[in-house]
């Protein structure tokens, strides 16, 4: 058996579970985190095989450790940033536990603290972080029945343009990741058809500095989240090739076909929604608007950046855009695989607390759940904008090892007129 006890059990060892174990052995709590597969498995086997970070490397890593030999400015590919969390993990000497899975978390009755079931035995716990991701489990919508005459698999499980069976491809889902794979697959050569919906496309980079730093220094990272249940906005970026800006125009120039939303099927035919030139105006809204703030933030604080012309020049309105393609026949097209790249959802369903909303979303503050010793982490917009990515899930995990060592504080005080505890530096 690996523990039998333990002051707070992690539950995941992607870099929310490392970042919370960092800032946990800081305050010297004791701490397991239990991983159900591999440290940073998301990374080595949950991406397609030529995924590169979405933002440079100077940017998307922890604060305590730079990637080995890679210039500050390159976009890693995904092994690598799998290693570099394992390096990270025992350079913090993090009491992962791999190969692990938490079955259920129930509270002890009548005292406090959890009995976790795990594939190897029970532990008891004062208290439960989940950091078990905000990618869990892929979501398909149900609008292709699984007997239709075509392969159909979500972006988690696409590797490579090889793995598919020849012929075109409809990508549904214009995001980070369908809009990569779209690309990839219409480099090799495949006949694309990409449905685009409503999204956000920064710039990459403008007027010298990339993307990340932008929305550093414009203060978007840190957004507050905004009114639960409004949050989702799908971001369109990419590190690929060294970094390019997300551009549709440029992709249809380049062969991709762009429609609308994918709306509904049958007979073999595909129907897509009216909305593909509202989804790309919006988007260039997003884009035109990003780089009006970036000037104005450039004029405020006087900074000498070279201008940047070039990055208000569009592509041509493409055919398809100024002419939306509403409906396809699959075979017709010879479209012989669907790409559902349209997000995954999270599961806590081992988690039997009453900290979930009827929706099953968690309901917390920053991270602090309303049942008292359970916590999140690595969630969407957790605290702000960043939560669900590197840099963003380091500062969260700082502030939840807070609230958990001011807890540990105030249970450790035994009703006396004693000194409280608080939090060891
Ligand atoms: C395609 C894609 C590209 C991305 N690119 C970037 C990027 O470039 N930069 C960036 O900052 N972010 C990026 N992200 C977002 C985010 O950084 C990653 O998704 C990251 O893996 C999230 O880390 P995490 O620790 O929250 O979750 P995960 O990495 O998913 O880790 C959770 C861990 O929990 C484990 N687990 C789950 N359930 C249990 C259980 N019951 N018992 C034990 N263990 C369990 C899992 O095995 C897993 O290892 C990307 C996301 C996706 C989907």
């Amino acid at each position: 058996m690996l523990v039998d006890k333990t002051d707070t059990l992690i539950v995941g060892a992607g870099q929310a579970g490392i970042a919370m174990s960092e800032h946990l052995s800081r305050a010297k709590v004791p701490h397991v985190v239990i991983e159900k597969q591999r440290t940073a498995e998301a990374w080595r086997t949950g991406r397609w095989d030529n995924l590169v970070a979405n933002g440079p490397a100077w940017h998307d890593r922890f604060p305590g450790l730079e990637f080995d030999n890679c210039h500050p400015d390159a976009f890693v590919p995904k092994d690598r940033m799998a290693q570099y969390l394992v390096d990270y993990a025992a350079m913090i000497d993090a009491p992962i536990h791999e190969g692990v899975e938490v079955l259920e978390v129930e509270r002890l009755a009548g005292k406090g603290g959890f009995r976790v079931k795990t594939s190897q035995g029970n532990i008891t716990a004062r208290r439960i972080v989940a950091a078990t991701g905000a990618f869990q489990h892929p979501v398909i919508p149900p609008i292709v029945p699984e007997t239709a005459d075509v392969m159909q698999l979500h972006s988690f499980h696409y590797k490579n343009p090889a793995q598919l069976p020849d012929g075109a491809v409809l990508v549904v889902g214009a995001g980070s990741s369908g809009a990569q794979i779209a690309d990839e697959l219409n480099r090799a050569g495949r006949k694309v058809v990409l449905s685009v919906g409503p999204h956000d496309r920064p710039p990459r980079r403008y007027r010298g500095r990339d993307n990340v730093w932008w929305l550093g220094v414009l203060g978007l990272w840190d957004m507050a989240a905004p009114t639960p249940g409004t949050e989702h906005v799908t971001i369109s970026v990419s590190g690929a090739r060294g970094g390019q800006t997300m551009d549709f125009r440029r992709l249809a120039g380049e062969g991709v076909i762009l429609t609308g939303v994918t709306d509904s099927y049958g007979n073999g035919v595909m129907q897509f929604a009216g909305d593909l030139q509202d989804n790309i105006a919006g988007g260039d809204a997003n884009y035109y608007h990003v780089l009006d703030m970036a000037d104005a933030y450039i004029e405020r604080m006087g900074l000498d950046l070279p201008e940047d012309p070039e990055a208000r020049v569009s592509f041509p309105d493409p055919e398809c855009l100024t002419n939306p393609i509403r409906s396809i026949d699959l075979a017709a097209e010879g479209i012989t695989t669907i790409i559902w790249a349209t997000g995954f959802r999270q599961d806590f369903s081992w988690l039997k607390v009453n900290a979930f909303d009827e929706r099953g979303a968690p309901i917390h503050q920053r991270g602090s759940s309303v049942e008292p010793d359970v916590y999140f982490l690595g969630l969407p917009w957790q605290s702000r904008r960043g939560s669900s990515f590197l840099w963003g899930v380091w500062h969260d995990a700082k502030h939840v090892a807070d609230q958990i060592n001011i807890q540990r504080a105030y249970q450790q005080y035994d009703g006396e007129a004693a000194i409280v505890p608080f939090a060891a530096e």
